[in-house]
């Protein structure tokens, strides 16, 4: 099953809990809008290479649209729509005045030259100039992008429509972007994992933590849940895993990648097989990288007794049927990993009121939201007896949903 056909298993079976009306039930389900664009740059050795660009824009019933922009291979309309789709449920678990849209292009971008990439960001944004805006639709970084990617989008948008730093989140702080938005994500999934542990009666310090994934998200989670006392023992990359089972020093860890580029070779764990990650003896799992990584297939071996969704759909329906029989209680990606888009949140308001917030307040407020979310979805959770999924999913849904209803449809 592909992300879209489950994630709108997972709306359809929120909007059968809540009683949704079939009719309403449809009018949330298909995307506003989708946009796709060609993209043709020159190569720096004169060659011309197309692309196709995708924005969809799911849903602004509660807002602005919002949500990232992706540079990947796999990027194709099915997973972009599922995608946009995921993030209007998210910032509505998140309780931001945000719709959701996902944006990407179908690129491999470490195999573009930096003034490739800055060709084809200004490419795509001069194709989209006129479809998104600070109260319609913000883009904001994700994989295979960054703060440079935010700041070329910037400032070809500007070219349109004058000087827009809040176009973007997830900018460089130098054009308005947010003390603490590139920790957000990973400190984020640490709130919502504290927030977890705490309803066991546990806390980061007694767990074993396996981590896929060492990009911006899955470092800072390694790297906040190391200073707090937690025993990551397994981390992995695309280059390889090192796991130890008394826990692996992550400053250590980090100084090695910024040194060799790579996990391997590094002295203080041993090496392992990736896949094996995520069946490797540990309490938490969390995956940070791509989708659909916990399958029929992995989903029986799984040790952990948490997994924090701080991917993007991690885990498909099959796994998720196999891991809840086993008693694995998950953590959503629409609420685990909402840590950037609140923070992206606070970035907008920033430049909307022209002042800038100290970094313990952006962190201060992102713990509140974190642990609101948990507690609305915990109720949700106690009203329809259901997991933490349905919880978020139910809440989420349900919020879009009122805003639908209040709003209307007279033409
Ligand atoms: N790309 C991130 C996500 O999937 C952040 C989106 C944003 O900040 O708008 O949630």
């Amino acid at each position: 099953m592909n992300a879209l056909a489950a994630t709108n298993r997972n709306f359809r079976r929120a909007a059968r809990i809540l009683g949704l009306d079939s009719k309403l039930e449809k009018s949330l389900l298909i995307p506003y809008r989708e946009i796709k664009v060609e993209c043709t740059i020159p190569k720096d050795d004169g060659s011309l290479a197309t692309f196709v660009g995708f924005r969809v824009q799911h849903d602004n019933a509660r807002g602005p649209m919002k949500g990232g922009i992706r540079y990947h291979p796999e990027v194709d309309p099915d997973e972009v729509n599922a995608l946009a789709q995921l993030m209007t449920w998210k910032t509505a678990v998140a309780d931001i005045p945000y719709g959701g849209a996902k944006g990407g292009i179908g690129c491999s971008p470490k195999e573009l030259s930096l003034s490739e990439l800055e060709r084809l960001t200004r490419v795509f944004t001069q194709k989209i100039h006129d479809l998104i805006g600070v109260h319609t639709d913000i883009p904001a970084p994700d994989m295979g992008t960054n703060a440079q990617t935010m700041a070329w989008i910037l400032d070809e948008y500007s070219k349109f429509h004058g000087y827009s730093p809040a176009i973007v989140t997830g900018k460089p702080i130098d054009l308005g972007g947010s003390l603490g938005r590139e920790a957000a994500t990973g400190r984020g999934v640490v709130f919502a994992t504290e927030a977890l542990l705490n309803e066991y009666g546990q806390t980061i310090t007694d767990l074993k933590f396996a981590i896929q994934g060492f990009g911006n998200v899955g470092y800072w989670a390694a790297k906040l849940i190391h200073e707090r006392g937690g025993k990551v023992v397994a981390v992995s990359d695309i280059t390889g895993a090192v796991k130890n089972p008394n826990g692996i020093d992550i400053s250590d860890l980090i100084k090695h990648k910024e040194a060799t580029g790579s996990l391997k070779d590094f002295q203080g764990g041993d090496s392992m097989d990736s896949n094996e990650l995520l069946v490797h003896d540990c309490d938490v799992l969390i995956p940070c990288a791509l989708g659909g990584v916990l399958h029929k297939g992995n989903a029986g071996d799984v040790k952990a007794k948490y997994i924090i969704e701080a991917a993007n759909h991690p885990t498909d329906p099959d796994a998720d049927e196999i891991l809840s029989k086993k008693g694995v209680i998950i953590l959503p990606d629409i609420y685990a990993n909402g840590g950037g888009v609140t923070v992206s949140y606070f970035e907008w308001v920033q430049n909307i009121q022209g002042f800038m917030w100290d970094e313990e307040k952006v962190n201060n407020e992102l713990q509140k939201y974190m642990t609101k979310s948990f507690r609305d979805i915990k109720a949700m959770c106690q009203t329809h007896n259901c997991d933490f999924r349905m919880g978020a999913f139910t809440l989420g849904v349900n919020r879009v949903a009122r805003a639908t209803v209040l709003r209307g449809w007279e033409a």
